[in-house]
């Protein structure tokens, strides 16, 4: 086992680190052998009282944070991206320590999670309104304001990215923010808040509150200074939060859910290429990835021996000690090891055919064999919900007409993928398909620069690129009397 040392543990507000007010802890746990890492301070209500506090008087329209050029906003963050590439190598052991992901793929993911940083410092000193020709005699212009204190609340799958999802955008816009990470990973988000005062943030503009959902989460959602939510999680608690967060105080919110993606394998396709790419669509991060590409269907000429393909594949994937050279470490949590297990039983119950895998991995730690499903009919319940763990369920299909109306049955709506070299194929499938992000030919390309969400139940709003920044911006518009005629 790697030693990573753990420099932080408590709540970080103001820039300082304190106890909680409680002085209560709790448990974070090693996934690779189900121990405790350490104690972490344990927010509630209080702490939550005192890092809005300190967020909103880091907003206050005379404060450092409001009074600094947009331009050095955008210096900070550039700032924080080069002190995270610095201490890449400590940050990805310390994510892999608390949420059991491939160290190797964890460093890769803090290098994409600075350059989210860097696209958002760029922008810090581009946000521009318009001038407008309005009817009448005036002038009218538009300003992009800050939308205020920010709360964001993340899930433990990709906890230093999706931090930077986030805290980017905002404290471009001059947003100020209270973070409460997931309670399974509450490490890394206090190594980043150190970054992020080493850069020269001001005092409150960025504050980390640990602890747990029904707790800290929820006071966050429903308290009357925090003027908006961007949540990543659960469908169940994106409307749960969403509920709270608009009867306090109407509260801007950004919600970004779950998934059930379709992947659509045509005939036409490369079978070894196509099942290959499947299978890093349904597998990535050990399937605990919002948009994976669970649901693979594949046409009736190539299905056979895209099965076979299919299982020989997940058959040969690594899963192991996570800092070593594996592709899949442990899942997250009993929790989440025992529902992914429940979902295993209930393809096999259901009659699906079980090709690969199948089974837990050893005796300690959360570690499930890559399982693959053939013969899936779309009311089994491994093809309608999210198991978010590593389980690829393959469906047959025969037509064009059927397969884009079986991939739209569903509440869901993230992303959607197809394989094919047919261009119009592919082009009419992009069309027809209603998911936030759809990959031909390729999949879970996310990139700092290409907008990411949800349709339908998939969430609201959109984060990365230029659309990310919008929802922590409120359009103020101005207009001034100015009569069209010479005023002499
Ligand atoms: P997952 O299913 O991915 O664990 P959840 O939706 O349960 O995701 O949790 C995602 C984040 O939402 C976590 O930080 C969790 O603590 C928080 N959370 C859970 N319940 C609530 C709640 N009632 N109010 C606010 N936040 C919550």
């Amino acid at each position: 086992m790697v030693k990573v040392d753990i420099k932080y543990t408590k709540l970080f507000i103001n820039n300082e680190w304190v106890d909680s007010v409680s002085k209560k802890t709790f448990p974070t746990i090693n996934p690779q052998d189900e121990t405790v890492i350490t104690q972490v301070a344990e927010g509630d209500k209080a702490d939550v009282d005192l890092a809005v506090a300190a967020a909103k008087k880091a907003f206050h329209r005379y404060s450092e944070w409001r009074l600094m050029d947009a331009s050095h906003r955008g210096r900070l963050l550039y700032k924080l991206a080069d002190l995270m590439e610095r201490d890449a190598k400590y940050l990805s052991e310390l994510e892999t320590l608390d949420c059991g992901k491939p160290v190797k793929q964890a460093e890769a993911e803090i290098i994409w999670a600075a350059n989210i940083v860097r696209f958002y410092a760029g922008k810090a000193d581009k946000i521009t309104g318009n001038t407008i020709p309005a009817d009448g005699e005036v002038l009218t212009y538009t300003l992009k304001e800050p939308v205020g204190v920010c709360g964001l609340i993340l899930p433990w799958n990709y906890p230093i990215p999706l931090l930077t999802f986030k805290i980017s955008p905002a404290l471009a816009a001059g947003c100020t923010v209270v973070v409460k990470p997931a309670e399974q990973t509450p490490l890394t988000a206090l190594a980043m808040a150190a970054l992020v005062k080493e850069a020269g943030v001001p005092p409150g503009v960025l504050n980390i509150v640990n602890g747990y959902g029904p707790t800290a989460g929820a006071a966050i959602a429903k308290h009357p200074d925090v003027d908006k939510i961007s949540f990543t999680g659960s469908t169940e608690v994106g409307r749960l939060i969403m509920n709270v967060a608009a009867a306090e105080n109407l509260k801007r919110v950004t919600l970004e859910l779950g998934g059930k993606s379709p992947l659509v394998v045509f005939n036409d396709a490369d079978v070894e290429k196509a099942a290959a790419l499947a299978h890093r669509a349904a597998f990535a991060n050990g399937g605990q990835c919002c948009v994976a590409g669970t649901r693979t269907y594949v046409q009736s000429g190539i299905y056979d021996k895209f099965v076979a393909k299919a299982a020989e594949i997940a058959k040969k994937r690594t899963v192991g000690n996570p800092y070593t050279d594996v592709q899949q470490g442990p899942q997250i949590d009993l929790d989440m090891f025992n529902k992914v297990m429940g979902y295993i039983d209930a393809g096999k119950k259901a009659g699906a055919r079980c090709v690969a895998g199948g089974n837990r991995q050893g005796k300690l730690g959360y570690y499930v064999e890559p399982t693959v499903f053939a013969d899936v009919k779309d009311d089994m319940k491994i093809a309608r919900e999210e198991i978010f763990g590593p389980v690829q369920s393959i469906l047959k299909f025969d037509t064009f007409e059927e397969v884009v109306n079986r991939a739209n049955d569903t509440n869901y709506g993230l992303g959607a993928g197809v394989i094919t070299k047919d261009i119009s194929t592919a082009l009419a499938f992009v069309k027809q398909v209603r998911a936030g992000t759809i990959w031909v030919n390729t999949y879970e390309h996310v990139a700092a620069q290409t907008p990411f969400g949800g349709f339908k139940e998939s969430g609201i709003g959109r984060e990365m690129g230029e659309d990310g920044i919008l929802p922590y911006l409120e359009s103020k518009t101005v207009t001034i009397d100015l009569p069209k005629k010479p005023l002499l």
